[in-house]
């Protein structure tokens, strides 16, 4: 992939940026259009939540005049994948996870590096890249469907509600069955070779999908060394 451009088209990357805050948007989107982005701006959480459908990346700041942006995200999340890297101010752990659990796909602190922040656009795009030249788009595997292109999880019950991250993590494991994957490899595949949270966060994500896969056994925990998902 070169610059702004996605590899799957070649037009640039429509990049939504959410910030009420002229003298950081303005700068911030000169450099972005330098490199190739074909960016646009919203100054409210209700302006981006109506635009949000045309842009192919979203940027958003948390301090927003009328909506919270967590909030925001949330919403957006709710009708489209499209990739979210929030900005925040708030440096503190449990915000952090509560933004990747309500599906922003990296973040970055105020103040952050332009070059920084390009780099981590560009890591979220290369990683969705990746996702979607992965194996079957549609697999059947352990009494349940996972339909890669739509997101969407199914059972004999219906259709498992997944939070984005729990998504990931299943289409992951179930990349190549009754393989060992180690939790650096499952975090830097499904959170972001950056990652520094609380270690429990994988955890806490996989007993949330044994819980909604409804079959315990589906996942087989290695102590201290990752998860192996081997249900046929
Ligand atoms: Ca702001």
């Amino acid at each position: 992939m070169a610059d702004g451009y996605g590899s799957a088209i070649t037009q640039p990357v429509q990049l939504l940026v959410v910030e009420d805050d002229d003298d950081i948007a303005d700068p911030l989107i000169e450099g972005l259009v330098l490199e190739g982005f074909a960016p646009t701006r919203a100054r409210t959480g209700a302006e981006a939540i109506e635009s949000v459908g045309r842009a192919g990346f979203v940027l958003l700041d948390l301090g927003l005049p009328d909506l919270d942006g967590g909030e925001v995200c949330r919403r957006i999340r709710m009708s489209t994948d499209v990739p979210i890297i929030v900005v925040t101010a708030r440096d503190d752990e449990l915000d952090r996870v509560r933004l990747l659990e309500i599906g922003a796909d990296d973040y970055v602190i105020k103040p952050f590096g332009f070059r920084e922040l390009v780099a981590r656009i560009r890591a979220v795009l290369r990683r969705l890249d990746r996702c979607e030249a992965s194996v079957e788009l549609i697999q059947d595997i352990g009494g349940i469907r996972i339909d890669r292109r739509s997101r969407r999880v199914t059972s004999d019950a219906g259709q498992v509600e997944l939070t984005p991250k729990e998504f990931d993590l299943l289409a992951f494991l179930t990349e190549e069955p009754g393989t060992v994957r180690t939790r650096e490899e499952i975090i830097s595949k499904v959170w972001d070779e950056h990652w520094w949270g609380p270690t429990n966060t994988l955890d806490v994500h996989i007993a949330s999908l044994r819980r909604k896969l409804g079959d315990p056994g589906a996942i087989t925990t290695l102590r201290g060394v990752g998860y192996r998902y081997d249900a046929q």
